[in-house]
């Protein structure tokens, strides 16, 4: 099918009604049985001949809706049409102009609300899910020609310093940026390892851990000096830092840490965890090799429920049926048509065998006389009139009380800004959900000082975290040129 679709493109008789007749090409996956078994990525990645069709399904539209709906402006058209002529380090070259993470971006991004709902073809189908696969075109050129990039080329030294407090993607983006104009950069993190959410909170099933570590090797290459269990604001302060320690600039880039919790009773039952604390666990200190090389213990458990319908709420879900639970229980108070998780990881979900409760929420949760979950009563929800969100607003009705036996209770309802950095930072303005208030240019109230990513936009995603980065360091760029 691919010779002869290239046949007709070189004869320029290649038309829509042709590219719409592609088939939309399919993800290859580990089988969904199999995958519950272990921790190895489930997305497998497109063939050579599989990008190649799915990039010609690409109508290469003069407007490039696409480009519109992307946080950071990829030249989507420009690099899918590389990819269908076979010239794949042209379309990483091109993505890499505004994306420094593909290979990450290209598993994480929730593409379906961005670059894929504008897509045209998508629209022609009325379905995002046939949109051209943007994001699996990224992660092919990222996957397999990402590693043979050069180091990026750093100016001669300026002789100023600058603090990256924060290893997530926005802190490696401001770090490679600052450091190409060839300043001298250190990035600050509190755990024990650099990545930040990709390390510790995104499952290695769904995004590698080497791939993040590919890019802090690429910034250690560059130079750029990277010092873990460092906790700005305790080990020391951002004013330390700035006049004590000789930074001449710093950015904030410190997530989204703080979880939520439903304040319920029972939540201080052994069994509840928050969705981070479960993650952290498993991902970071590889809980799932317990006793086998890691010295960090997970609940062993047989039937979990998870609150929530994030992403947060799907990694916790597929975490615990391979830490080999029995039934994992999704509990979700609005419907599945409301969850904010990617699509792609809801369809991975039930694959592996999560249930999905939805239109039900806990109200109580349920110990025994040592202090053990041993239940969740919860309560049946129906949809009423859209909220402030757009979503409909899900109505408890009254007397609908049930009991889910469980043993292990996960909250995935949110994340919210640690608020250290707050504590321990003078002069530095804060809104009322303790998120750091900037400019346009990620400028923060204290000179010297830039932030972005979750600190600032409360949780949200790589994508606008990267984004943010590469306009602070823009600004930092130009403060410390000024
Ligand atoms: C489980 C989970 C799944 C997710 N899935 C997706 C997804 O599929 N797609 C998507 O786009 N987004 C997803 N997100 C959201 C996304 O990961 C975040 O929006 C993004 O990582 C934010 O980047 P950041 O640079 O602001 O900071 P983070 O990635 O949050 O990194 C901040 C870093 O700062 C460190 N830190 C905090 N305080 C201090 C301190 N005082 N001193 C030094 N270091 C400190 C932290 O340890 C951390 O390493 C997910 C989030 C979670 C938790
Ligand atoms: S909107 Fe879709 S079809 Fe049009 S250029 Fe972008 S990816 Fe191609």
């Amino acid at each position: 099918m691919l010779k002869e679709l290239l046949e007709k493109q070189n004869a320029g008789t290649l038309k829509a009604k042709d590219r719409y007749e592609i088939p939309a090409q399919d993800m290859p996956a580990q089988d969904g049985t199999e995958r519950r078994e272990n921790m190895n990525e489930v997305a497998l990645g497109y063939t050579e001949t599989q990008a190649r069709l799915e990039a010609m399904r690409c109508l290469q539209c003069r407007n490039a809706p696409c480009m519109e709906g992307c946080p950071v402006r990829i030249r989507i058209r420009e690099f899918v049409t590389a990819i269908a002529n076979g010239s794949f380090e042209e379309a990483l070259a091109i993505i890499k102009e505004n994306s420094l993470l593909p290979a990450v971006c290209g598993r994480v991004c929730p593409q379906e609300v961005q670059c894929q709902e504008t897509c045209t073809v998508g629209k022609k189908f009325k379905d995002p899910e046939k949109s051209v696969s943007i994001g699996r075109l990224e992660r092919y050129v990222a996957d397999r020609f990402g590693k043979q990039g050069e180091t990026p080329k750093v100016a001669p030294p300026t002789g100023k310093k600058v603090a990256i407090i924060g290893s997530g993607p926005g802190g490696i983006v401001v770090a490679a940026d600052v450091r190409r104009a060839g300043h001298d950069v250190t990035v600050f993190e509190a755990f024990h390892k650099p990545g930040g959410v990709m390390i510790y909170g995104i499952p290695e099933f769904r995004l590698p851990k080497s791939i993040v570590q590919e890019e802090i090797d690429v910034l250690e290459k560059m130079g750029v000096k990277i010092t873990c269990n460092f906790i700005v604001g305790r080990t020391r302060t951002i004013e330390q830092l700035m006049t004590e320690d000789g930074f001449d600039a710093v950015y904030v880039g410190v997530g989204a840490g703080l979880p939520k919790f439903m304040n319920i009773d029972g939540e201080q039952l052994v069994g509840v965890y928050s969705a981070n604390e479960y993650l952290t666990r498993a991902n970071l200190m590889k809980a799932y090799q317990f006793g086998k090389g890691s010295d960090t213990p997970i609940a062993v458990s047989k039937n979990v429920a998870v609150l929530g319908g994030g992403n947060v709420a799907m990694d916790a879900a597929r975490m615990a049926v391979r830490l080999g639970a029995e039934n994992v229980y999704l509990v979700y108070r609005r419907s599945e048509k409301e969850m904010p998780a990617r699509i792609e990881e809801v369809h991975h979900a039930k694959e592996e065998g999560v249930q999905f409760r939805t239109l039900q929420n806990p109200q109580r949760i349920l110990g025994d006389e040592k202090g053990n979950v041993v239940g969740a009563e919860c309560l049946k929800y129906e949809l009423g009139e859209p909220d402030d969100s757009g979503r409909r607003r899900p109505v408890p009705i009254k007397g609908s009380e049930f009991v889910i036996d469980v043993d292990t209770v996960i909250v995935a309802i949110g994340n919210g800004a640690n608020p250290l950095i707050q504590q321990t930072t003078p002069g530095l303005e804060f809104n009322k959900w303790g998120n750091i208030v900037v400019d346009e240019k990620c400028k923060t109230s204290l000179q010297g000082v830039y932030a972005g990513g979750d600190i600032v936009l409360g949780a949200a995603t790589v994508i606008l975290a990267m984004g943010q980065g590469r306009i602070a360091a823009a600004a930092i760029n130009q403060y410390l040129k000024d």
